[in-house]
C-alpha cells in the first residue's frame, strides 16, 4: 500500500475540500477522515452519503469512523458547553481531531491537516484546550492548516519538505472570496453548505436530546437517530413512544423496532408506534387512543397488532376516543407531553 503522508479532517465542506485539494496538488498521498455522526441510520451506506460523492470530485480516498458510544457520552455533557442547540461544536471539532490524529498514528502519516481558516470562528475557547490535545495525540508540529499556513508558525511537515509551504495559503477572517476563487480554480463545483445537515443545531432534535438525557443514563445511537422521527411523547413514567407522522417514518420504525420495547402496527390506515420502557397496561391503552388519534380507522377496522422482540404478542383494538377528547388530553394533561 502506498505510503500516506497526511490525513485531512474531511466534511464534504469546501474548506476540507480545498485543504485536501491543496495538499493533493502537490503530489502528497492524502486519506480524508469522515466522521459519521449518530443521527445517521444504523445501516447508512456511506458510499451513497452526498459527502462521499463530493469527495470523488476531487479523486481523495476516504476513510470513516461511526462516531459511537464515546462521542454520545461527550454529547451529553460537553466540557466547553453547547452553542444555540445541543450542538456541542467545539467538544465535537476536539473529538473529531483526535480521531484523525489516531488514523494518522495508524496509518504511519506525518500530520493532519483541516480545512480552519485563521478568524473565521471565534476560537479562544479552544486553543486552550486544542493545546492540550494536541500534546496528548501527540500533533505538536503536525496539525496543518493549508487555507492559513501561510501566517502561522511552519509545522514539522513543512519545515522538513513533506509539504511546500510556498504552495499554501495564508487566507484569514470571514470573507470567502479566496476560497471561492480556489474552488474555481480547481473545478470544485459543489460542497456541504457549512454546519449543514448537522441535526443537533435543530432545536427540536435539541430539546428532545436534552429531555432524553435528563432521564436517561443509557442513550444510545438508535436513540439519537430515533429523536429527529415523528412526534414524541413521554409518560408520567418516563416510559417513551414516538408516533410516526407518514409512511417513511412508519417504515423506520419498524425498522428500528429491535430498539423498542413494543412495536405497534395497525391493521388500518394509522400510524406505526414504537414504545420504550416496561408499558403498563395504561401505558399500552394511551398508545392504542394515540394510534386512534392519528388514523382512520372503524369498529370493523380496529385491530392494532403489537410486537414484543419481533414477535406477535398480542392484538389491542384501538380505543373508541372522540379527537376532541384526546387533543385536550394532550394539551391539558401534564403527564403528557410531546417532546
Ligand atoms: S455543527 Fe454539528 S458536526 Fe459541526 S462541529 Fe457542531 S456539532 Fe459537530
Amino acid at each position: 500500500m502506498k505510503k500516506i503522508d497526511g490525513i485531512v479532517l474531511y466534511s464534504g465542506g469546501l474548506d476540507s475540500l480545498l485543504s485536501a485539494k491543496i495538499l493533493m496538488d502537490q503530489g502528497l498521498s492524502i486519506v480524508g477522515l469522515h466522521c459519521i455522526l449518530p443521527f445517521m441510520p444504523e445501516d447508512v451506506d456511506v458510499t451513497q452519503l452526498k459527502s462521499t460523492k463530493l469527495a470523488e470530485q476531487i479523486n481523495l480516498q476516504l476513510k470513516y469512523h461511526f462516531c459511537g458510544d464515546d462521542y454520545i457520552q461527550m454529547l451529553k455533557n460537553p466540557p466547553h458547553g453547547y452553542g444555540k442547540n445541543i450542538n456541542p461544536c467545539i467538544d465535537c471539532h476536539i473529538y473529531f481531531i483526535r480521531k484523525a490524529a489516531e488514523l494518522m498514528n495508524e496509518l504511519g502519516a506525518s500530520f493532519v491537516a483541516t480545512g480552519e481558516v485563521v478568524g473565521q470562528r471565534p476560537m479562544s475557547q479552544l486553543k486552550h484546550t486544542l493545546l492540550h490535545i494536541i500534546k496528548e495525540t501527540g500533533l505538536q508540529g503536525r496539525l496543518l492548516r493549508p487555507l492559513s499556513a501561510k501566517i502561522l508558525k511552519p509545522t514539522i511537515a513543512e519545515e522538513n519538505g513533506t509539504v511546500n509551504r510556498e504552495l499554501l495559503f495564508g487566507i484569514s477572517g470571514r470573507g470567502r472570496s479566496q476560497q471561492i476563487g480556489l474552488a474555481n480554480k480547481f473545478g470544485i463545483t459543489d460542497y456541504e453548505n457549512p454546519a449543514g445537515g448537522c441535526l443537533f443545531t435543530d432545536p427540536n432534535v435539541s430539546i428532545r436530546l436534552k429531555k432524553l438525557f435528563s432521564h436517561s443514563s443509557d442513550v444510545s445511537s438508535a436513540d439519537i437517530y430515533l429523536a429527529s422521527i415523528g412526534r414524541h411523547f413521554m409518560l408520567p413514567n418516563f416510559n417513551r413512544i414516538i408516533v410516526g407522522r407518514f409512511e417513511a417514518e412508519n417504515d423506520k420504525l419498524s425498522d428500528y423496532r429491535k430498539h423498542g420495547s413494543l412495536f405497534f402496527s395497525p391493521e388500518f390506515a394509522g400510524p406505526s408506534l414504537l414504545a420504550f420502557g416496561d408499558l403498563t397496561d395504561d401505558d399500552k391503552e394511551f398508545c392504542a387512543s394515540l394510534i386512534a388519534h392519528y388514523g382512520k380507522w372503524s369498529e370493523h377496522e380496529n385491530k392494532i397488532n403489537v410486537y414484543k422482540n419481533e414477535k406477535l404478542a398480542e392484538i389491542v383494538n384501538a380505543k373508541k376516543i372522540e379527537k376532541t377528547e384526546i387533543d385536550e388530553k394532550i394539551r391539558n394533561f401534564m403527564i403528557i407531553k410531546e417532546v
